[in-house]
């Protein structure tokens, strides 16, 4: 596997990850997501792969803030599934254990 390499400009990236948009390689070509891997905090870690060097590097994503937190239990307690609040319509929130977790994020957004 090799050791991954941390991201400078997190805020920028992250936000084109949310919008799935591609997001640039601080070597060139462009990041590939390869995975989500969440921690036990609430957060998780995205590990992407540069499309020219073929470099890795790590993304931390942050843990769900409390208005992300209460939008979803808002959205359960109306008694409808809620979708990722970053990721927006159509991405749903999927159950991993006692938590909701947004698949494409990786993070916990609320309890199942
Ligand atoms: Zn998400």
């Amino acid at each position: 596997m090799g050791e991954a390499l941390q991201l400078d400009s997190a805020k920028q990236l992250l936000k084109q990850y949310y919008a799935g948009q591609r997001m640039p390689s601080p070597s060139g070509g462009f990041l590939m997501p390869l995975g989500i891997r969440p921690t036990d905090k609430g957060s998780a870690v995205g590990i992407f792969e540069c499309s020219v060097s073929s470099l890795r590097y790590e993304l931390e994503i942050p843990k769900a803030t409390r208005t992300e937190r209460k939008k979803v239990k808002e959205e359960i307690e109306a008694g409808r599934d809620p979708d990722c609040p970053r990721h927006g319509p159509g991405t749903r929130l999927t159950r991993a254990g006692k938590q909701l977790v947004c698949r494409a994020c990786g993070v916990a957004y609320g309890k199942a």
